[in-house]
């Protein structure tokens, strides 16, 4: 079976020093070789009883291929966000957790699960708010505002983590900083300058927001959204808040992924354009098959499209990666002890929260779903 990569592709991405100056750097991504259809049935047969056999469970994100979504769906894994992500491997009973997604993703689930062996399929998929935030350049920042509650996107490092008060996800951050605010709190925000302003808008809440990106939700674009729109009068809108401005304030819908997937299951509209990675509308169409989805605009006359709405670094976990981590234990995820340890405490603080208060976290998601009665 061939196991070599494509050739690596060059993205920029903003990235934030320590002085608060964004600069762009470049990092790559590749995508596993396509397997055949025998090779593929070959390869999902042995990942099955692997998992049995190592006691392993199979989580997966709304954005990695179709075909990964379905076995981990299949082997009694999950697919979900980050943040349910992170809660079923911290509660699930294997020895073992095999995470498609992102590198912080696995890294979450070491925090929270240190009992437990992580194995993502490739190591070097990442994000770009991960590597626009660097540890040792936060660290000189955030010492520059001491009074600041430290409140970090889950799209960070451990090692930035490490340095947080609070770790939040799309799905509870505006529940999270609404109560901060509540409390009188002035925030410190990192990295995603569009997720970080559109909270404030929501809540008032004095934020300092980091400079940092997503490469994938940056490129969609405002003014084609409304061509589409326009072409589509009675479409919904669903747009992910790590977005532009532009592109959000046309929305119906603003949430995080599991957020955009209850509005299409639960929507009365036909049609939906939807603003987010397209992986998303595997599952999507798998729990509302009759409803019609569009795929918003990331190229056209002010595009500068590099990412046409797929992660390439979500693109690098493969079938024969998974099947990788299961016969030779590779792309284990290791993180130093005293990392882990002040890291976990952002991310249990979150889960708690979660937890015991669904209420504002329900309540919040008013803030984030405009057109309720709709959705
Ligand atoms: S889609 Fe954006 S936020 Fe998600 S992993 Fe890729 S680069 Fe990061």
């Amino acid at each position: 079976m061939d196991s070599t990569a494509s050739a690596p592709i060059s993205f920029d991405y903003p990235q934030q020093n320590a002085a608060g100056a964004t600069f762009t750097a470049q990092a790559w991504a590749k995508t596993p070789p396509p397997l055949v259809a025998i090779e593929k049935a070959q390869v999902i047969a042995r990942i099955k009883e692997l998992l049995i056999a190592k006691d392993a469970a199979l989580v997966a994100h709304y954005y990695v291929d179709g075909d990964i979504q379905d076995l981990a769906v299949e082997t009694g894994g999950f697919v979900s966000d980050s943040l349910e992500m992170a809660r079923f491997g911290k509660n699930h009973s294997a020895k073992n957790l095999i995470v498609a997604g992102v590198r912080f993703m696995g890294e979450s689930a070491k925090i929270v699960s240190p009992e437990k062996r992580v194995f993502m399929p490739d190591l070097d998929a990442t994000c770009s708010l991960d590597l626009g935030c660097d540890a040792t350049d936060f660290a000189a920042f955030r010492a520059l505002h001491p009074d600041r509650v430290v409140v970090v996107y889950a799209n960070t490092s451990a090692a930035v983590k490490a340095q947080a008060d609070w770790m939040v996800t799309s799905s509870c951050a505006l529940a999270i900083v609404q109560q901060l605010k509540l409390k009188g709190k002035k925030i410190l925000w990192a990295p995603d300058r569009h997720l970080g302003r559109y909270i404030q808008e929501q809540t008032g809440a004095d934020m300092l927001l980091w400079n940092g990106a997503c490469i994938v939700h940056d490129e969609f674009k405002a003014v084609e959204l409304e061509m589409l729109i326009a072409a589509h009068p009675g479409a919904m809108v669903l747009v992910h808040p790590e977005s532009p401005k532009g592109v959000v304030d046309l929305a119906d819908v603003v949430g995080s992924t599991s957020a955009m997937i209850k509005a299409v299951v639960e929507g009365s509209a036909t049609e939906y354009i939807v603003a987010t990675d397209k992986g998303i509308l595997h599952r999507m169409r798998q729990l509302a098959p009759h409803k019609i989805l569009i795929e918003a605009p990331t190229a056209g006359n002010s595009a500068t499209c590099k990412s046409c709405a797929h992660c390439p670094w979500m693109a690098m976990n493969g079938l024969q990666g998974i099947l990788n981590c299961l016969e030779n234990t590779s792309g284990e995820i290791f993180i130093e002890e005293a990392i882990r340890n002040k890291a976990l405490g952002c991310i249990d603080r979150m889960l708690d929260f979660t937890k015991n208060h669904p209420d504002l976290i329900a309540q919040a998601q008013h803030g984030f779903v405009k057109n309720i009665g709709a959705a």
